[in-house]
């Protein structure tokens, strides 16, 4: 039974949620606002995914971390589960990886797809990169893989106010699953 007079939760990268987190418990929402966006395309521009993977796993909500990528959770989910594969380097160009992020990239994507359908049951996938804000890359500047699954009947979400968005689960008990059911390496 969730605690309805708890104190919002501090997400990293997300900011504090405001108190109309109060209004969707039992499911404590994450309360995500487009608030994190670099002030530039530099590593040094507050980019996201150059930040992230100096955090712990669980401040970061990293899933999995390799020798040249990682996967870790979107805050700004499309889907309960959307993950992201990005290389540590800050790169924006897919043709600008060298062999060993592209073939962990691939590798990190079709380990995401397995520990989403053991954690989730995720019945399909939606499997891609926007390169290029063009494209509708909303960090362009350092390029990532999406892996979102999908299950029957799950298409309009409710995109509430803004960049809200109603998921149901909590986004850091989401990466204890999936990092549970991470495969070892084959
Ligand atoms: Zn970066």
């Amino acid at each position: 039974m969730a605690d309805v007079d708890s104190e919002p939760i501090e997400q990293a990268g997300a900011g504090v949620p405001d108190n109309f987190q109060r209004l969707w418990t039992p499911h404590r929402m994450a309360y995500i606002k487009g608030e994190n966006k670099p002030t530039g395309s530099g590593a040094d521009d507050g980019c996201p995914f150059c930040e992230i993977p100096k955090l712990s796993d669980e401040d970061g909500l990293i899933v999995a971390r390799g020798s040249a990528v990682f996967a870790v959770l979107n805050l700004y989910p499309y889907n309960s589960g959307h993950l992201m594969v990005c290389p540590y380097r800050h790169v924006s160009d897919y043709a600008d990886l060298d062999g060993p992020e592209t073939a962990e990239l691939a590798e990190f994507t079709k380990r995401a797809t397995q520990a989403l359908r053991k954690a989730s049951g995720a019945q399909g996938f939606n499997v891609g990169m926007n390169l290029g804000g063009v494209a509708g890359a909303g960090i362009a500047a350092h390029l990532h893989q999406h892996v979102v699954p999908r299950w029957g009947g799950d298409t309009n979400f409710m995109p509430v106010v803004g960049h809200t968005r109603v998921l149901p689960q909590l986004l850091r008990d989401t990466r204890d699953l999936l990092a549970g059911a991470w495969p070892a390496a084959s």
